[in-house]
C-alpha cells in the first residue's frame, strides 16, 4: 500500500503489469498526476506481495520514488482501491483480466491488443478520433458492464497515424506503404536477447504488421449510429526490430486523392491540434506533430522525448516517385505509444463524464 496521505480531490487510479516496461512508465506519470493518484500496483504471482523497488527491474533512468518503491504488489483481482485501471498486461492475460475489470465497473484504458479490435471497444488517440469514445454507452450495453474498456493503439501504429490524420483530412489518403525500425524497449522486459539484436536488424516482429495495418483503419475511421467504421484505405507494412532503445522510427510513401505539393503538406502537419477538449487535457502536447526542417532529422535518441515524449517528429516530408509523399515519424514507443498515450485516453474519458 501507498504510504503517503491519500489526496481526496484525486482520483485513485492502479497500474496492472506495474513491473514491466511499460508499467514503469505508467508508474513514473502517474506519481505526479494532477488528476490521478497512484494507489495500488498489482503485477502477476510472481510479484505480489513484494515491494515494487524489488519486483521491477526499473529501466528508467533514476529511480521510483521512495513512496512507490514501497508499496507491496497485489494480485490483479478486481478489489483494488482505484476507479481508473490502466494496464500493461501481456494480451493472453489482458483477455481474462480486463473484462472481469470491466464488469466490476473500473474504467480499464488498455495497452494490450486483446481488444484493441473489438467491435464496440474504442481505438483511441485523441488528437485523431476523441469523437470514438461515444463506443462506450453501446458497448456497456451490449456486455452489461459498470465499467468499460478503451485501447490505445500498437506503438508504431501511434506514432505513423498522428502525422497522417491531417493529411487525410486535408488531400484524402488512400495508400499507405510503411517500413518501421522499432526499438528494443516496444518488446518489453526483458524483451529481445542481446545476442539477437546487437549489431544486427531482425525483419520480422510477430503479428505487428497486420495489427499497424488494421489499426490504422480503425483509427481514421468515422461514426456512424454509435459504431464505428473502418477507413478505406490500403495499408502495406514491413515492421523492423533494430537496435535503439527508445523510440520508433517509420518511413512512410503516401498515396491520395488529391496529391499535395511539399509545402502544403507541411502546412497541414505543422497546424495540426486536437480538438479544444483534447487541448486542455494536462498531458496534451501542445504540437502533437513537430516538423523537422534538417536533412538528418528526425532521429530517435534526438527526438523521442519532444514534448516530454507526446510529440511526434515529422521530417524528410518529400515528393515520392512511387506514390506522392514521402516523410519520416519518430515517436516514443513507451511514452506516447503507450502510458502517456493512455493516460491522455484516461483523461479524456474525465473531460468527457466517462469517469466522474
Ligand atoms: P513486459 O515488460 O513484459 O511486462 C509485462 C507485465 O505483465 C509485467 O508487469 C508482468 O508482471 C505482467 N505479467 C507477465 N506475465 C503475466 C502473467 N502470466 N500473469 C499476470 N501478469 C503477467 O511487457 P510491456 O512491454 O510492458 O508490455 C505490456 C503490454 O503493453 C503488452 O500487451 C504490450 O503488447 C503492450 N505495449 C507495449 C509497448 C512497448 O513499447 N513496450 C507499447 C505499446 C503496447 P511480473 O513482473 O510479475 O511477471
Amino acid at each position: 500500500m501507498s504510504s503517503r496521505p491519500r489526496d481526496p480531490n484525486k482520483i485513485p487510479v492502479a497500474v496492472l503489469g506495474a513491473t514491466g516496461a511499460v508499467g514503469q512508465r505508467f508508474v513514473q506519470l502517474l506519481a505526479e498526476h494532477p488528476w490521478f493518484e497512484l494507489a495500488a500496483l498489482a503485477a502477476s504471482d510472481r510479484s505480489v506481495g513484494r515491494p515494487f523497488a524489488e519486483a521491477a527491474n526499473w529501466v528508467i533512468p533514476g529511480d521510483p520514488p521512495p513512496w512507490v518503491g514501497q508499496m507491496a504488489i497485489r494480485p490483479l483481482e478486481p478489489d483494488l482501491p482505484a476507479r481508473i485501471v490502466f494496464s500493461a498486461l501481456p494480451s493472453p492475460v489482458a483477455r481474462e483480466v480486463e473484462p472481469a475489470f470491466a464488469r466490476a465497473g473500473y474504467a480499464v484504458c488498455s495497452n494490450a491488443s486483446a481488444f484493441r479490435q473489438a467491435p464496440d471497444v474504442p481505438l483511441l488517440i485523441p488528437e485523431v478520433n476523441a469523437g470514438h469514445i461515444d463506443m462506450i454507452p453501446r458497448q456497456r450495453e451490449v456486455e452489461g458492464w459498470a465499467g468499460l474498456i478503451v485501447t490505445s493503439p500498437n506503438c508504431t501504429g501511434t506514432g505513423m497515424v498522428l502525422p497522417l490524420k491531417p493529411l487525410d483530412d486535408a488531400f484524402g489518403l488512400r495508400r499507405v506503404f510503411a517500413v518501421s525500425m522499432q526499438a528494443i524497449s516496444g518488446a518489453g522486459y526483458p524483451g529481445v536477447a542481446s545476442l539477437d539484436i546487437l549489431g544486427n536488424v531482425v525483419p520480422y516482429i510477430r503479428g505487428e504488421e497486420e495489427k499497424i495495418e488494421q489499426e490504422a483503419r480503425l483509427l481514421l475511421g468515422s461514426m456512424r449510429d454509435r459504431r464505428r467504421v473502418e477507413a478505406d484505405l490500403v495499408v502495406s507494412v514491413q515492421a523492423n526490430r533494430v537496435p535503439v532503445l527508445d523510440g520508433h522510427t517509420v518511413c512512410l510513401s503516401l498515396g491520395f486523392d488529391q496529391p499535395p505539393a511539399v509545402e502544403r503538406a507541411i502546412e497541414a502537419l505543422r497546424e495540426f491540434r486536437g480538438s479544444e477538449v483534447v487541448r486542455q487535457l494536462p498531458s496534451a502536447p501542445e504540437h502533437p506533430i513537430l516538423v523537422r526542417s534538417e536533412p538528418d532529422r528526425p532521429q530517435p535518441r534526438r527526438d523521442r522525448d519532444a514534448e516530454g515524449g507526446m510529440a511526434v517528429s515529422v521530417g524528410r516530408v518529400r515528393p515520392c516517385p512511387l506514390q506522392h509523399l514521402r516523410l519520416v515519424s519518430v515517436s516514443h514507443n513507451t511514452l506516447r505509444g503507450a502510458a502517456s498515450g493512455s493516460v491522455l485516453n484516461a483523461e479524456l474519458l474525465v473531460a468527457t463524464g466517462y469517469v466522474e
